[in-house]
This record gives structure tokens, sequence and C-alpha cells, in this order.
């Protein structure tokens, strides 16, 4: 029996090793480091955003991000309902409630259209507006903004967009065009957990146009300990820091995320050719928007076995494949938030499977991928 393919494993195919051992010979293992800042700088222009914040996660990036972006107890942040569960969590950490929103079925992101809809009417109506849109660019699929840009135009709503899954995804069409996800809200937050685009382990990056909100960030990100000789910190702040070992790894990758990148895209063309003939829809792909293709994730249509069925098949042929994230309106913590709609992430987690995307996936790997999706629905071989 062949190795197990898994879902989504790093790739470390550059000067990882090189760089880690300069820490190493350097001593500089933790927080302090030439690499960290090397990191912020590389990774704010490979995003073309002015300043970037290394953070101990994703989930730190937004937490900071949303607390910069005015976010506090009793503040109500619109998010889909359709995401990983940090999205949300964050929002909670600041004490904010958050509003869950459906997703579109264009791109599966945060219904935008229907959200704007919703704050015009409860505007006109007197009702109380979100504080804060979080936009989640889910699975590497760019989001819809320019509804929410209207709602920060027209009501002053800062929008942070979670771009945990999204680096590289960016808009090829609209008044977008040409800018990359994560570069276009008051800040945009990264997730360089070990199965992202990049990894470094653990870690996130927070990055934002604003000097002095980057400033802060920073601050906040560093138990707010003032320059000044001693302990003096002018207001609560976190232990969010990422290591100068961690910013070394995190250099190394990025230095291929182009290759990175084209290797996704690749992938996702094979599986969606390969695919095609069977019971499925391929994952989102509006015109106007040039994913990440972080996780090839696809539904299954009527006609085929259920989802289970399909994930078990798949996993007694020795690949991991895995159901999408159960909404947000279903998890423990959140099945008592305000929700908008609902049924059409209800429906995207009903059918969905995630099959294998590692960067380092074989042409026979990917093969054999194939050859069991083809099997299990039925597919000629
Ligand atoms: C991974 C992820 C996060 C959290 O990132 P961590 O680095 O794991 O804290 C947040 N949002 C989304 C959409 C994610 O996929």
């Amino acid at each position: 029996m062949s190795a197990r393919v898994p879902l989504a494993v790093p790739h470390l195919a550059g000067n990882e090793r090189r760089y880690l051992e300069a820490c190493l010979d350097d001593n500089f293992v933790s927080s302090v480091g030439p690499f960290v800042d090397r990191f912020e700088c590389e990774f704010a222009s490979a995003v073309g955003v002015p300043h970037a914040v290394a953070c101990a996660s994703g989930t730190a990036a937004l937490h900071v991000a949303l607390q910069l972006a005015g976010v506090g107890p009793g503040s109500v942040v619109a998010v889909s309902t359709f995401t990983f569960i940090a999205s949300a969590n964050a929002v909670t950490y600041t004490g904010a409630h958050p509003w869950l929103i459906d997703s579109e079925r264009e791109s599966w992101n945060l219904d935008g259209e229907r959200l704007h809809a919703e704050v015009e009417r409860r505007a006109l109506a007197g009702e109380r507006l979100p504080d804060a849109i979080e936009a989640v660019h889910v699975l590497g699929h760019p989001a819809r903004l320019e509804p929410l840009l209207d709602l920060r135009e027209r009501f002053g709503i800062p929008l942070v967009e979670d771009a945990a899954e999204a680096l590289g995804a960016s808009y090829r069409g609209g008044a977008l065009a040409g800018q990359q996800a994560g570069a276009i809200g008051a800040f945009g937050c990264f997730s360089f957990n070990g199965n992202k685009v990049i990894t470094t382990g653990g870690g996130g990056m927070l990055v934002t146009a604003d000097a002095q909100l980057a400033a802060r960030a920073k601050h906040l990100t560093t138990q707010a300990k003032l320059p000044q000789r001693g302990y003096l910190h002018d207001e609560v702040g976190f232990n969010y820091r990422l290591t100068n070992l961690a910013a070394a790894l995190g250099v190394a990758q990025l230095e291929q995320l182009p290759a990175f990148l084209a290797a996704k895209r690749a992938l996702a063309r094979r599986y969606e050719a390969a695919l095609a003939d069977l019971p499925v829809d391929p994952p989102p792909h509006a015109a106007w928007a040039e994913p990440s293709h972080w996780l090839y994730s696809l539904l299954l249509r009527p006609g085929a076995p259920p989802r289970d069925a399909v994930l078990d098949a798949l996993g007694a042929a020795g690949i991991e494949a895995r159901p999408l994230w159960p909404p947000l309106h279903r998890q423990a913590p959140y099945m008592s938030a305000e929700t908008l709609g609902g049924e059409v992430a209800d429906d995207i987690y009903a059918r969905g499977i995630s099959l294998p995307s590692s960067v380092g996936l074989s042409a026979e790997e990917q093969e054999r991928v194939i050859v069991a999706v083809r099997g299990v629905l039925n597919g000629t071989p």
C-alpha cells in the first residue's frame, strides 16, 4: 500500500535550513533578531502594503487588528458564518459579538450585497449598525469587497480582512483590479499555520497602510511596553510577537511564494479538468478574481454518494480528504449569535469536501487522488 496522501503539509524546499542555522549561530532564537524585521519588510512589499507587523498567529493578528479598528466590549462585527472559527473567536476576544452573515454562491464568501441591503434598511429604520466588518477570503478566493467599501464610505464602518488563507490572491477585474486580498481594508491579517499558503510553523501577520496604526499594533503585540528603561506599560498589551526562528522560516517561505502559487493553481486546474464530467461543482472562481487555491474544495451534486460516504471511501484509499467547516451558527459557542441567513453556508457544508492540496503534491499522488475520486463517484477511470 502506498503512503497516505495528506491534505496539506508544509513544503520546505528553499533556504529554511540555512536561515534557521543563522539564527542558531547568532543566538537570535527569540523575539529579537534580524529575520523579524526582514520578514515584515519583505511581506509588506509582497502584499503591496506599506507596513506589516509579525504576530504569534493569524488569530492574534485579527485580535489586534479588530481592537485597533475600534472594536471592543459590546461592539457588533459582521463576519462570514462560513469560515474557520478563529475569524469569530478574535471578535469574541475583544468583548464584541459576531453577527454571522451567510455566503453568496458566487464566491462562498460573505454575501456583501445582502449585508449592504440589511445595513441600509437598519440605517433607515434607525436600528443599530455593525461597528466593523471582518471579511474573510474563504479558501483563498477573494471576497467581493465593493459593497463593504460602500458601507465604509457611507456609514464609516471599518473593514478588516481575514486573509489567513489568501496570501497571493488578487483582484483582476472591477474597481480593485491589481490589488491583493488583505491589502484593501484598514487591516489585513494572514496566517502562517502549518497548512496555510506559506508557514512559519505557527505565526501571523497584520498589514496596514497607516504608519501610526502599524506602530500601535507593534506596541500591542509587545505587552504595550514603553521604549524607555524599565518595565513601563501604558495599556494592556499582549504577548503576540513572532520569534526570530519563525520569521527565518517565513523569509525562506516567502521567497518561494510565486512557485507555491503556481503549484496550487496547477493542482486546481488539473483537478478541475480531471473531475469535470462527475456530479460535482468545482470551487468558486469568479471572473474578477485570482484565488490562491489554498485548499481545493468542491461540492457534491445530487447523484453523488453522500459526503461522509465519499470521505470514508477516500480515507480507505489512503487519501486524506476533509469536510468543510460547519458554519459558525452551527458551532456551540455561536449557536445563539445573531445570523443573517445561513442556508447557503449550510448547503456548502453539507456537500463540500477538500482534496489534497499540498504544494509538494506530486503528479503521481494527484493522479491517485483523481482515480480514487472518480472511483467513488462512479466515473469511468
Ligand atoms: C487559519 C485561519 C485563521 C487563524 O490563523 P492561526 O494562525 O491558525 O491563528 C483565521 N482565519 C482563517 C480563515 C483561517 O483559515
